[in-house]
């Protein structure tokens, strides 16, 4: 029998068996152009400022988007206020309860569709969105479909009532977790919703609309408007809106903190984050290589609370290093949708820039620079192989600023005063991790930094009833468990 596979040799390893490629196969229908979900329907809206949304993986065209202009911002704000006013805050909370419990069934039954789209239109590999963007998406809504007609009892004495409508705008890194994360609270809650998806990535959003059509939500109460920071910001400025959820860089949302001062407008911000290993000597190191590679690698970078400082003591710090960079070169590059794959594509050419221009900074200010993984990446599309660097210190650039692309900072330190120092010497406050198998340890580190979440021997965990969110410069309001639905509600009395 000849079982012989042929391997492209851009997957063959040296010393080790080649893997033949996985692809994922399941179809998928991409439209030639969307436009945005308004009062209940897919609408063109104008077609004179048309952008390209583009596959990361291949550098092409996926398909052409429409950008909304004030006027349909002004549509999608108005067709929400009718659906708040008329159904969607007066429904009796278990009925809304329903909806995202449908929704939430439906993303299921369609999760391989989402899950092949968002790597198309996001780079990352299918493996991510398969086991982990589209079945947390859809865990969100089965979360806060529950909490729709628990919320008084949350609340003793006093009674949750609804914002209006809720303005929400989202990024291109967990385009359809990230929509979850925004939509399933708010509307649990009794607010109606206009979202708007990061440019680069619309198109999960676009399939989402189908299924809350599917769903028969009731026409207006989730609206979709598509376009980049205008249509974001006639958004923002719009008098209709009762409520402001921001995902993205600091940069912006300092933006629209400035715009929403002084307004009636509710605010929650979740932006950047420069996020710290702290590897104990005593840790599970074998463990803590993978929460690394977790932290930082699996995602190429793309996430706010990535892991992007590791913290060694100093005792260990050569053979975890050694161990690491062992580790990271089985790491396989390339096709997203090939199942094998751990690392994808940058999601676009001004993100790769920016990665690469910060690996240059690093390198000018004296970092040593080492790459690796498995293979080659493809050579059409924009990659970055995982990306240590060493000898760096506390001012350094790579150290201060967000990435936001698979490079990871390599730090060390001789005691838990100095780990925790060189943590908190940062503007952010997203997340951290600690490892260690002292428990003490854990708890008292953990306790002395300055984060809106740390793991413990662990990192990037994410379930619907935890909450999540920073503090400093990465934000404020948190999202998952009951503290996401709060900022949702304003609290009344019976
Ligand atoms: P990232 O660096 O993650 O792309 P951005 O903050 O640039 O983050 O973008 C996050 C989201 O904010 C996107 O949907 C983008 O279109 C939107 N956005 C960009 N500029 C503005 C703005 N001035 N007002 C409102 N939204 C904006």
């Amino acid at each position: 029998m000849n079982n012989k596979v042929d391997v492209p040799p851009t997957l063959r390893i040296a010393g080790a068996l080649p893997l033949a490629p996985a692809p994922e196969t399941t179809p998928v229908r991409i439209h030639p152009r969307y436009g945005h979900l308004v009062g209940g329907r897919l609408v063109d809206g104008p077609t004179d400022a048309d952008f390209a949304t583009i596959e990361p993986a291949t550098g092409k065209v996926l398909a052409q988007v429409g950008t909304a202009d004030a006027a349909l911002v002004d549509a999608a704000v108005a067709s929400a206020r009718e659906a708040y006013t008329s159904v969607w805050s007066k429904m009796p909370p278990a009925e809304r309860g329903k909806y995202l419990y449908r929704i939430a069934r439906r993303i299921q039954e369609r999760s391989r569709e989402l899950a092949v789209l968002e790597s198309r239109d996001n780079g990352k590999p299918i493996r991510e969105t398969r086991d982990v963007d589209v079945p947390l998406a859809a865990a969100h809504f089965f979360y806060y479909a529950g909490w729709a007609d628990k919320l008084d009892y949350a609340a003793p004495g006093r009674v949750a009532r609804p914002l209006g409508v809720c303005g929400q705008i989202i990024p291109w890194n967990f385009p359809l977790l990230m929509a979850a994360w925004k939509l399933a609270p708010a509307l649990a809650a009794g607010n109606t919703v206009v979202l708007k998806p990061a440019e680069t990535t619309p198109l999960t959003a676009m399939l989402l609309a189908e299924i809350l059509l599917e769903a028969e939500l009731p026409p207006g109460v989730v609206n979709i408007v598509n376009g980049a920071g205008a249509t974001g910001a006639a958004l923002v400025k719009h008098p209709g809106v009762d409520k402001i959820a921001f995902t993205g860089s600091t940069e912006v949302g300092r933006i629209i903190r400035r715009q929403v001062a002084g307004t009636n407008k509710a605010l929650t911000l979740e932006l950047g984050g420069k996020g710290a290993q702290i590897v104990y000597a005593d840790a599970a190191l074998d463990q803590a290589i993978e929460g690394c590679i977790n932290g930082i690698f699996f995602n190429q970078g793309h996430v706010c609370c990535a892991g992007s400082r590791l913290l060694l003591e100093e005792s260990i710090a050569p053979d975890f290093v050694a161990r690491l960079k062992r580790r990271i070169e089985a790491l396989r590059i390339g096709d997203p949708l090939d199942k094998n794959t751990d690392v994808g594509a940058i999601n676009s050419a001004a993100q790769h820039a920016t990665v690469c221009r910060y690996i240059d900074v690093g390198v000018a200010e004296g970092a040593r620079m080492w790459q690796g993984a498995a293979n080659e990446p493809p050579a059409e599309g924009w990659w970055v192989k995982p990306t240590l660097l060493e000898g760096v210190d506390q001012t350094d650039t790579v150290v201060r600023e967000e990435i936001f692309g698979p490079v990871l900072s390599v730090l060390t330190f001789r005691t838990p005063e100095e780990a925790i120092r060189k943590a908190n010497d940062t503007e952010y406050g997203l997340a951290c991790g600690v490892w260690s198998e002292k428990t003490s340890k854990v708890f008292s580190t953990a306790h002395a930094l300055q984060s809106g979440v740390v793991w413990a021997n662990g990192y990037n965990l994410f379930d619907p009833a935890s909450p999540f969110g920073g503090v400093r410069h990465s934000g404020f309001g948190r999202e998952g468990g009951i503290h996401g639905i709060w900022p949702y509600v304003r609290l009344g009395e019976r």
